[in-house]
């Protein structure tokens, strides 16, 4: 039987239009967690709410829902996030006729990250139809990820599972993304003195003047293959006739190598405050871990089950990188080895996102695969 599990492709693609048309930007996500809380309860999983959404009655707690093993094995993990960036409100998908979903123009998709929910769903109604055997598998749909990985950071500590998979990459299902950086943030504030432009500028200490000499010394952009820094935002000045005494920056580093982001980020903070003091003024400076990163071996258990699936699977297993953050960060740092598979999602963030029910299916195959081999490694 391996590999010929025959996918619900309509069954597959309802669910994930239906998905799709409930609103659910970042924050909003009460609507959709309640449709997904309804449909893991009915599939026969042990579903619970927790409170990473805070205290207010409408916030809204990722997702974590548990079905038990037939027989013993590694218990799996499969995560995948609920909310969606805007624009991201009236999503009307469109099936085209090659077989690829679109949103109507207007929108983003929102296959990012619906489609890795979808195929959660539909492999664990194939998984308790067929009786597949398993470990145990946990289901976690987190909220927030895409304003930093917020719902996934508070997901309940004493979580366990022997291996996690993310369902939230870029690429054609088959690569497995097993290294991801690091991630800094930097916000500086970079003082001046205000003075008359016209009639006193001698008084003045140009904080505009400042920033852009310490942002033209900064190495940014790519600075080596696994390490990457951005200032992203810059805002400051009041008026063409005042010298401005405050500037605001932010910015961030991320590397493969968490010595080198942290290097990276010391420099630039070094000549945020040496040009400062150059100048004769000051410069708060505030930098933050936004998430470890993780870098995973081949020969590593996880990995291993994934390749094998996909190969499975037919699929042509590719062992990747990501340049940004994922749950798969948050879940490898509380020590559940977390690979993040792709989805076949396309142009994501933009209002041409796009995603063929072909790899939907294959990875919904996937993850049936993983589910009925795992116990193999
Ligand atoms: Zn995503
Ligand atoms: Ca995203």
């Amino acid at each position: 039987m391996r590999g010929f599990t025959l996918i619900q492709t309509e069954r597959l693609l309802h669910e994930f239009l239906e998905l799709v048309k409930i609103d659910s930007v970042s924050g909003q996500e009460r609507s959709i967690c309640d449709a997904l809380k309804g449909r893991l309860a009915a599939l026969g999983l042990t579903v619970y709410e927790d409170n990473a959404g805070g205290a207010m009655p409408e916030a809204t707690g990722n997702i974590v829902a548990r079905l038990d093993g037939p027989q013993s094995g590694p218990r799996l993990l499969f995560c995948a996030h609920m909310d969606t960036v805007e624009p991201g409100r009236g999503i009307k998908p469109v099936v085209g006729a090659e077989g690829t979903v679109t949103s109507e123009g207007e929108t983003i998709l929102g296959a990012d990250d619906k489609a890795g929910i979808a195929a959660i769903l539909e492999s664990l109604r194939i998984v308790i139809d067929e009786k597949i055997p398993h470990g145990g598998i946990t289901v976690a749909f987190t909220v927030r990820e895409e304003t930093g990985l917020i719902g996934a950071r508070s997901l309940d500590p004493s979580l366990k599972a022997t291996y996690g998979f993310v369902l939230d990459a870029t690429g054609p299902p088959g690569d497995i993304v097993v290294r991801a950086p690091s991630q800094d943030k930097i916000a500086a504030t970079v003082h001046g003195r205000a003075a008359h432009a016209g009639v006193n500028p001698e008084a003045g200490i140009n904080a505009i003047y400042v920033a852009a000499r310490a942002i033209a010394a900064m190495n940014l952009g790519r600075i080596d293959a696994e390490t990457t820094a951005n200032i992203g935002v810059i805002s400051g000045g009041k008026a063409i006739n005042i010298v401005p005494d405050t500037v605001y920056l932010e910015g961030e580093v991320r590397s493969l190598k968490k010595e080198k982001r942290a290097e990276h980020t010391a420099l630039l903070c070094g000549i945020i405050e040496n040009t400062a003091r150059e100048a004769g003024t000051r410069a708060e400076i505030y930098t933050e871990l936004l998430y470890d990163g993780f870098d995973l071996q081949e020969k590593a258990p996880v990995v291993q089950v994934a390749v094998h699936a996909a190969i499975r699977c037919g699929l042509a297993p590719s062992l990747t990188q990501s340049g940004g953050g994922s749950d798969a960060n948050i879940l490898n740092a509380r020590g559940i080895p977390t690979v993040n598979l792709a989805t076949g999602m396309e142009n994501v963030h933009t209002t041409r996102e796009r995603i063929r029910v072909v790899d939907m299916v294959d990875l919904t195959r996937l993850v049936i695969e993983i589910t009925r081999s795992a116990g193999m490694f």
